[in-house]
């Protein structure tokens, strides 16, 4: 079977599908030479002017750069850095309109050449042999070379590859109309070329190196084969001249008769491609190191004096190069950058020159009709007449392209292989109904780019939502899993038996009491505030409502025969003790506490006989309850007072404070009752027992040791009367406030048990002046 090299030197070559034959109109240039490159009085260079994502700047404004000084760096394989194309000052680093079809703005460093031209220190290596693969793929990372083609795909990232590579494929088939910048460069510098073809030789190791170049190139053609003349595997391929036979895949078909499909590499078969253009940089860049500064543009167009092929610096605006070229822009004509078929109009001519602009385009009015043109004709609809299809070299289906990208079908024009199209723009050519398609899928695959950047971004940020929703799930599991551990710790403390675990327990019981206590305090201003709409009324002896009042009297009624069954309790033993157990021998006591005990004990008989007989009529009275409990504080305070120097009675005192103080809370407590409490403990004058006359009565009765004795043994029998008191009344009072929560009368209860503690406080206080007033006047 025939091999590809032997059907090549045949001169047989596959043919690709479609394709046009649209004037060539490359007689402009191609036979003049590359005019030397001259700096303009600015240079805007983009940062970012190859696939992939930008590097980071390296300068400041303000910055002297050399020629061929780095000015961004790149931290990514996709990323291409950039150089100074000659000396001078960094003038400024803003966002400017860059040559894109969209005319966006990015990026751009602008340098102020100085004129000198001054070099950086370069280190020349005439023999790239010496240098290992690895020197040379950093050699041509670091010289900042792209596809010259037209891609701008990184080069060094295209030669790396570790597949086994078949054919090494150099495009210099410059297909497209107008243009001549390849031509030029391979008539005027082919040993060069040369060399960059063996550099990439040395680096690929490739089986067959073919140059595909058409066959209108007959001045390159001659040179190329002068050039490769000594090699053995390298085979310049003339190749039939027919548009878009410089497209990668189609090239490829012509050479080799093998398709790439969809969506797959050709280095996945064997074929690396590279442009002319890219292997001057590369030998350049390796032998010369000289980075990637300057290219050829074919600079082309009728309405130019004089077109011809430029080397210009990166970053030159395309009106110098046009003025170079004498271009008269009176009539405001538009520019293109590319050629007729895939290029695109400049907004102005400030655009600059990137790495991959191949040509500048000056067309007269007759030359290309444009929408910015008097002879332009008007888009129609689509008649679909089907030449579009039969044109295509991707074997697309253009009309149907064009239907979805008006829809904005992303799903259609993915199912109809948009990113297959390669932009040739021979549809538009053929396309009766001057329909501009090309325009339709640029605009189609940036949407499509913009909406993959988003759902990427959303991904980015979905991932970073759980990562954070686990964050906090863990921060929360571990301060559980951290106040557990606090938490017996404390408690592994507070078991042991040290003064300091005591501490830390009352400290804790303090806490939790302040916390009822609040709650408790909560509550009842929760009732007050419920309560205050009405409090007013009530408060003046309004009749209340019947359940409520029956409830809380009844609640009276029992806790006030409860505390009269206890000071019963109590009178008793205090009787026995004054008329059958007074000692019979006494010493001698102050004069203070002899007086002091006598009242005590008038008071308690003249209790007792109160107490005695209507024991029993009281207790039914709501005032009962107050009416005892305050004589039995009284009598406790009254002793108190004369046995003030006993440690035992100090606790007591201590005690009946306490006593006091619950009876207050207990009074305030009260509900539905308090108006009539209110009514019926008004202060009774006549019922303490301390009276100046029964004073008298015990003064003439008993001896002074009688008395201090019974002193004594009284004073022990009112501590444990304050202490039952105190449990009794606690007791009393929480049942009591459960009772009056469970009948939710609380509400109007509390500012009436207000007005009952008040009373009773009133009271005690009275009674306590009146017992210290007669007990000084005895
Ligand atoms: S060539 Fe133009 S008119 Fe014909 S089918 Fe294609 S898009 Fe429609
Ligand atoms: S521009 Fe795209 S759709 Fe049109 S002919 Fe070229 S490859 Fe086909």
């Amino acid at each position: 079977m025939e091999s590809v090299i032997e059907r090549i030197k045949r001169g047989s070559f596959s043919q690709f599908h479609g394709g046009i034959h649209p004037p060539e109109q490359k007689f402009l240039t191609c036979s003049k030479p590359i005019a030397s490159a001259q700096i303009p009085e600015q240079l805007i260079i983009p940062i970012r002017q190859h696939i992939g994502q930008a590097g980071n700047v390296m300068v400041k404004v303000g910055d002297k750069v050399l020629k061929g000084q780095i000015l961004s760096d790149c931290d990514s394989p996709m990323s291409v850095p950039i150089h100074a194309p000659t000396s001078g000052t960094i003038t400024a680093i803003k966002s400017m309109a860059i040559p894109h079809p969209s005319g966006l703005s990015e990026a751009c460093i602008i340098l102020t050449p100085d004129g000198e031209d001054t070099w950086k220190q370069r280190h020349i290596c005439p023999d790239f042999h010496l240098l290992s693969k690895t020197q040379i793929l950093e050699k041509i990372a670091n010289a900042g070379i792209s596809g010259m083609g037209g891609a701008g795909f990184p080069t060094q990232v295209k030669v790396s590859t570790l597949a086994k590579i078949d054919y090494l494929i150099i495009n210099a088939a410059e297909c497209e109309p107008y243009i001549t910048a390849d031509d030029l460069l391979l008539q005027e510098h082919s040993p060069t070329i040369l060399d960059g073809i063996k550099i990439l030789d040395h680096l690929l190791t490739p089986k067959n190196i073919l140059i595909g170049i058409e066959e209108n190139k007959t001045k390159a053609i001659a040179a190329l084969k002068k050039a490769t003349a000594d090699t053995d595997h390298i085979d310049v391929c003339v190749i039939p001249t027919k548009y878009p036979s410089g497209g990668e895949k189609q090239l490829i078909q012509i050479l080799t008769g093998q398709e790439v499909p969809s969506g797959v590499l050709p280095s996945s078969l064997g074929i690396v491609m590279q442009n002319v253009a890219t292997c001057f940089a590369i030998a350049d860049a390796v032998i010369n190191d000289t980075p990637l500064i300057k290219r050829v543009v074919t600079v082309s167009g009728q309405a130019l004096e004089k077109p011809q092929n430029i080397w210009a610096l990166i970053g030159t605006p395309v009106g110098f190069l046009t003025g170079q070229c004498g271009y008269n822009n009176s009539q405001n004509m538009h520019l293109i950058m590319g050629g007729p078929m895939m290029g695109f109009s400049l907004p102005h001519d400030q655009i600059p020159v990137i790495k991959t602009t191949n040509c500048i385009l000056a067309p007269s009015e007759i030359e290309i009709a444009s929408p910015f043109s008097s002879t332009s004709s008007k888009e129609v609809e689509c008649i679909r007449c089907g030449q579009c299809a039969d044109v295509c070299p991707a074997q697309l289906l253009p009309q149907e392209l064009l239907w979805s990208a008006k829809a904005k079908d992303q799903a259609q024009l993915a199912k109809l292989n948009l990113f297959d199209c390669i932009e040739c723009g021979a549809c538009a050519y053929v396309c009766p109904s001057q329909i501009p398609l090309v325009h339709y899928y640029r605009v189609a695959k940036a949407e499509i780019r913009q909406q993959k950047l988003l759902d990427i971004k959303a991904e980015k940020a979905k991932v970073r939502f759980e990562a954070r929703k686990q964050r906090l799930e863990r921060e929360k599991v571990a301060r559980v899993e951290k106040h557990k551990k606090a938490a017996e710790a404390r408690k592994a403390r507070m078991n042991t038996d040290t003064s300091a675990a005591k501490s830390e327990k009352s400290a804790v019981a303090d806490a939790l009491a302040r916390v009822k206590a609040k709650k408790a305090q909560a509550s009842i201003k929760q009732n007050t505030a419920e309560g205050s709409l009405t409090s007013t009324v009530e408060m003046t002896a309004e009749p209340v409502d019947d359940s409520k009042s029956q409830v809380a009297n009844a609640i009276a009624r029992a806790k006030a025969k409860k505390i009269a069954q206890k000071n019963q309790a109590q009178i008793e033993p205090l009787d026995t003790l004054q008329n059958n157990e007074l000692p019979s021998s006494s010493q001698a006591a102050p004069v203070v506490i002899d007086k002091k005990a006598k009242v005590d004990l008038a008071i308690t008989k003249e209790k007792a006989n109160e107490n005695k007989p209507q024991a029993e009529t009281i207790s039914n009275s709501p005032t009962a309850q107050v009416n005892t409990t305050t004589k039995a504080l009284l009598i406790e305070v009254v002793n108190l007072a004369s046995v003030s120097d006993d440690k035992a009675t100090q606790a007591l005192n201590k005690k009946v404070k306490v006593a006091a103080a619950i009876a207050k809370a207990k009074a305030k407590a009260k509900t539905k009752t308090a108006a009539s409490l209110a009514a019926e403990t008004s202060f009774d004058r006549t019922e303490p027992s301390t009276t100046p006359a029964n004073i008298d009565v015990m003064q003439d009765s008993d001896t002074e040791n009688q008395v201090k004795n019974i002193e004594e043994a009284k004073a022990k029998n009112l501590a444990i009367k304050s202490q039952q008191i105190s449990n009794a009344t606690s007791s009393s009072i929480k049942s009591e406030q459960d009772s009056m929560l469970a009948t939710q009368a609380d509400i109007v209860a509390t500012k009436k048990a207000r007005v009952a503690a008040v009373v009773a406080k009133a009271k005690a206080k009275k009674l306590a002046d009146s017992s210290n007033k007669s007990t000084t006047s005895e």
